[in-house]
């Protein structure tokens, strides 16, 4: 007995094994294979389709999403994708890959966020705008509920914990920032102007809208006088894009430097928009000149 039940018992777990193999690659290949152009989008996906969607991020972390470039792969995830979720203008080879491809769904996040298609063609920078997320955030759940219809609920729910987050750091960012109307914030690219709109700043980038764009002396010398003009003791720089040219300034005239992440990439795996956006206003508060 015992001989013929082992066979039977093995020949039965192998056959779990193989069935719980099958049924784990048919729920990766069930889940809605969204493709999101860089890490706050992907962060949005994550935070509204949870379990139910497997996203897949187009910029790798620790890359400048302004100036990727697609691997022929790549394109074809893309061409795959049920759903692809992007900011028109913000990276030239994504938009270059949709005109090509043909994803089942794609997802315009500048839209969502309802800021309009001239202010987008002036600055794609709209995630540093926690109410312009939001925008996002509730599109994104209208999205994927009309490719996922029976779960509605679950985006629905998720979006609105998503909202409640957004809103929670809108009202921190207002009331840190209530001194600081019209504080000069002086940055190595032209990342934060939804952001300095929103809360009253007013942003100097030394590169402008791309971080790749050398600054020419001229400017250099401009951005030193609107610093000494405006009692500026802070000059911010980013984690991604080479911080040599804001470093060097910063010695040149004599101020100090502190980081601001404008958030186009995950720089540390253990810290998310939210995490990144507070430590973003308590760098504000410590380096903006601020009334009192
Ligand atoms: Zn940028």
């Amino acid at each position: 007995m015992r001989t013929r039940t082992y066979p039977a018992a093995a020949a039965l777990a192998a056959a779990l094994v193989l069935a719980s193999c099958g049924s784990g690659d048919d729920d990766a290949g069930d889940g809605l294979q969204v493709d999101a152009s860089f890490y706050p989008l992907e962060f949005v996906v994550e935070r509204v389709g949870g379990d139910l969607v497997d996203v897949g991020g187009i910029t790798p972390p620790g890359a400048d999403p302004h100036s990727l470039e697609l691997s022929p792969a790549q394109v074809a995830e893309i061409d795959a994708a049920d759903l692809v979720v992007y900011i028109p203008t913000l990276q030239a080879a994504v938009d270059e890959a949709l005109a090509v491809t043909e994803p089942a769904a794609v997802f315009d996040a500048a839209d969502a966020s309802g800021v309009t298609e001239e202010s987008l063609a002036h600055d794609p920078h709209l995630w540093l705008d926690p109410e312009l997320m939001e925008g996002i955030a509730g599109g994104i759940a209208d999205r994927l509920t009309e490719l996922d219809p029976d779960n509605a609920d679950v985006f629905a729910a998720n979006a609105e914990g998503l909202v409640a987050d957004l809103q929670e750091l809108d009202t921190a960012y207002a009331d840190g920032l209530a001194d600081c109307a019209g504080a000069t914030l002086v940055v190595s690219h032209d990342a934060f102007g939804y952001l300095a709109d929103r809360y009253g700043l007013d942003q100097v980038g030394i590169s402008g809208i791309n971080p790749d764009a050398e600054p020419s002396p001229a400017r250099l010398r401009e951005v030193g006088a609107i610093v000494e003009e405006n009692d500026v003791h802070t000059i911010f720089f980013e984690v991604i894009t080479s911080p040599d040219v804001t470093r060097a300034l910063a010695d040149d005239i004599g101020v100090e430097t502190a980081v601001l992440d404008p958030i186009e990439g995950q720089t540390d795996a253990d810290a998310d928009y939210i995490d990144v956006m507070y430590a973003n206003l308590e760098a504000l508060q410590a380096g903006l000149t601020c009334g009192g």
